[in-house]
């Protein structure tokens, strides 16, 4: 047989890929809505959504038609032109936002990338060279690049790759005296995640928020929401920032923005985005109109009412089942986050061990995830279907009970 149609398995990862990554023993091959089924045929339920990703499960029929309309006109024509489906992106996520500007990429880190060059440069034009510190927080994520690693508040991410960008602090996360006491006249941007993502599913505090703001204005410095995981309807806002009424200056988004094609966004207002003028920054496939129809079909079914309040509906669903479940078999302390993006933080009994439920639920076929040792995370299908909810719970239930009980 020819190696372009041998049969693959997962051993075959060990053999040709690079060993960054650890994946699951089985190969999922095909996906509807919020099921999906592996190489053998077994179906899992999915409450991973491809790490908040997935933002309207697998092969949405309005994703399916948009990507497919756009295969049959034109894939890519650089940005020494524009494009129709960008243009329309754009506008609708100026329309939605704070934003009156967008710069188009393809991920999460470089939507980051942009948004901190792009302070960096803003502070550089204005105030000159010296105010060029970044603050941001611990156990932060923003990203793999050298300058999004090093961003991020996760040393066992940004260590040992050689000397890092300079200039950039941490401080402890919703701790308003510790950002108070780091910020200075030289710091040009403050970045936060409304809701701490890989960090755990912390969601930041109201007064926490309110108050960089206040720092930020009162230092001439910027204010830079990450939002990849956090935005584009997950919070059940569609953006979180809108759920606390405090807005950037700049705003990463990602993940669901594509709902499984890769895009990124980074929006911010005419005023600062003028500093990034031609050929200061740039990006082959950024803003490419596969990439960009599929993202306006995303923006067009989650930012509706229906949608964005059937969000925090499904979060009260999920909350209320998994507090029951970490009381019934005293697994969770606390069930926490915002919209569907959802948090079950282990018990002292359970600390570290996020990764055996992992596999216990994947057992019992269904998919949740991890962010870090201690919190079993949950990112579904923003319209994930009541009945897949509740099955899948079962199932979880019974990974559960079979992991207490062994
Ligand atoms: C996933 C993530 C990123 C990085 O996005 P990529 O598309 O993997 O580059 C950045 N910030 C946050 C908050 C994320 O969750």
């Amino acid at each position: 047989m020819s190696v372009e149609h041998a049969q693959v398995e997962r051993a075959d990862f060990d053999q040709v890929m690079v060993p960054n990554y650890a994946p699951a023993a089985f190969i999922p091959v095909r996906g509807e809505g919020s099921r999906v089924w592996d190489q053998s045929g077994r179906e899992l339920i999915d409450f991973a959504g491809g790490i908040a990703v997935n933002s309207l499960g697998h092969a949405h029929p309005a994703l399916v038609k948009a990507l497919t309309d756009q295969a049959n006109k034109i894939w890519h024509v650089s940005n020494v032109f524009t494009n129709e489906p960008a243009l329309r992106l754009a506008k609708k996520l100026v329309a939605a936002t704070f934003a009156e500007r967008v710069f188009l990429a393809n991920s999460g880190a470089e939507a980051n990338e942009a948004a901190f060059k792009l302070a960096r440069r803003y502070a550089h034009d204005v105030y000159g060279p010296q105010k060029h510190e970044i603050i941001s927080a611990t156990n932060s994520f923003h990203g793999r690049t050298l300058f999004t690693v090093t961003v991020g508040g996760q040393p066992k991410y940004s260590d040992g790759f050689g000397p890092k960008v300079e200039g950039i602090t941490h401080v402890p996360f919703n701790d308003l005296d510790a950002l108070k006491a780091a910020i200075s006249d030289k710091t040009c941007a403050v970045v936060l995640e409304p809701v701490q993502g890989e960090g755990g599913v912390l969601p930041a505090t109201q007064a926490y928020l309110e108050g960089a703001r206040k720092l930020c204005d009162e230092h001439n410095a910027l204010l830079v929401f990450d939002e990849v995981q956090s935005g584009m309807g997950r919070s059940g806002k569609l953006f979180a920032y809108q759920n606390y009424g405090v807005t950037p200056d700049i705003l990463s988004s990602a993940k669901s923005l594509g709902g499984g094609f890769p895009i990124g966004a980074m929006l911010t207002t005419t005023e600062i985005a003028k500093h990034l003028v031609v050929g200061t920054h740039g990006t082959t496939y950024g803003g490419n109109p596969l990439a960009s129809a599929v993202a306006e079909a995303v923006l067009d079914v989650i930012n509706t009412p229906e949608v964005l309040s059937g969000i925090n509906a499904k979060h009260d669903r999920f909350k209320t089942r998994l507090e029951a479940i970490g009381r019934k078999y005293g697994i969770f302390t606390e069930v926490r986050g915002l919209g569907l993006l959802i948090g079950a933080a282990l018990s002292d009994a359970w600390k570290g061990k996020a990764k055996d439920v992992l596999n216990a639920a994947e057992k019992e076929a269904v998919m949740v995830l991890q962010a870090g040792p201690d919190v079993v995370r949950f990112a579904p299908s923003l319209v994930i279907p009541d009945a897949d909810i509740d099955e899948g719970l079962d199932r979880f239930e019974r990974a559960v009970a079979k992991l207490t009980q062994a």
